[in-house]
């Protein structure tokens, strides 16, 4: 009996010691091959079977685009901030063009983005008209001396950078909207239960994309943009733009971005939560998992969905979300794959 502890030292120093010399194998071999990698999602909401192919080309495209960026030596700041602009630019997705509208029908959008460098980060909420917020997100981390802005003055910074403007709102997710405020009425929108009695008091008032990439000089970097919940109330503001909630880079940990009702992401800081689980040797795969197991015994199993990247370029996708857009290129193949669920 006196022997069993000892055996189970000598078996908790064997699993160290293998672990040790797998990280130290995948440290040189990354070093080696300048893996690089790009991971990207278009959110973990629900996706109408009419929006399947569309959603799938436009994570493709998305993946794509950024893939290049890094193949010809950019950095994995640009190749997320261009993946991400894609998918703005696409009106399936809820970011940029086609965001989703608050309970009283107006656009609030949220982005932020991430170098897992040196940790420096911008991010903008309640924007209404930015074309593309996560390169407004971009200039909140260049330009100014902050983290997070929000509202009126970030938009103004907006045109002194000479960024477009636009009317995010599309026919689609006004048609949404309708159905959705419809349901709430009448107390059938299983995601906003307190607001389905505040709209009592107050009778005016009722899918996301991120990327993460390593670069072929190890660093890494993640970006996120939505337009948020929909019906959410005006001001409120989401994960999207508060850095370790929806979005986190870290070169010495990994990088992840996060997607789904964001008060849970806040709740578990679920991009950072990712990241310390790879800082503390999961690879992604094992971390996005683990992240996605305390939304499930923590937070009610609310429907998620989380991408990420480790240190050494190993990619990690989960939901519990029905689905979830994705896509994604590495170094080793350079052909993008992609699915509506993960696995696929
Ligand atoms: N996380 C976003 C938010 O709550 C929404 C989404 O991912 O679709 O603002």
């Amino acid at each position: 009996m006196a022997n069993i502890p000892k055996k189970l030292s000598q078996i908790n120093l064997l699993t160290f010691a293998v672990n040790i010399v797998f990280q130290l194998r995948s440290h040189l071999r990354a070093k080696r091959m300048k893996k690089f990698i790009i991971v990207v999602h278009g959110g973990a909401g629900r996706i109408r079977p009419e929006s399947r192919e569309k959603a799938l080309r436009g994570v493709k495209k998305a993946a794509k685009t950024g893939f290049d960026v890094l193949r010809k030596g950019g950095s994995a700041l640009d190749a997320v901030e261009e993946a991400v602009k894609i998918m703005e630019d696409d009106p399936t997705f809820n970011a940029g063009i086609g965001s989703t509208l608050t309970i009283d029908g107006k656009i609030e959008m949220d982005a932020s983005i991430m170098d897992g460098k040196t940790l420096n980060a911008g991010s903008v909420a309640m924007i209404t008209n930015i074309k593309h917020p996560v390169t407004l997100a971009r200039i909140v981390m260049e330009e100014t001396d902050h983290v997070l802005v929000a509202g009126k003055f970030v938009e103004k910074l907006a045109e002194k950078f000479n960024l477009e403007k636009c009317n995010p709102v599309t026919e689609h997710r006004l048609k949404i909207w309708k159905e959705y405020k419809a349901m709430l009425i009448k107390g059938e929108y299983q995601y906003l239960p307190k607001t389905t009695s505040l709209i009592k008091l107050l009778p005016e008032l009722a899918d996301t994309v991120g990327a993460v990439a390593r670069d072929q000089d190890g660093n890494l970097a993640a970006a996120t943009s939505t337009g948020g919940l929909t019906l959410k109330l005006p001001g409120r503001i989401g994960d999207t733009p508060l850095i370790g909630c929806g979005n986190y880079a870290d070169n010495e940990a990994g990088a992840a971005s996060a997607t789904g009702i964001g008060e849970v992401a806040i709740r578990l800081v679920l991009a950072k939560t990712v990241c310390d689980f790879m800082r503390n040797g999961l690879t992604a795969q094992k971390a996005v998992e683990k992240g996605i197991e305390l939304v499930k015994t923590r937070q009610n199993n609310l429907p998620m969905g989380i991408i990420a990247v480790d240190k050494y370029g190993n990619p990690g996708i989960s939901h519990n979300s029905e689905s979830l857009s994705w896509a994604m290129v590495t170094s080793d193949s350079s052909k993008v794959i992609a699915g509506l669920k993960y696995p696929p």
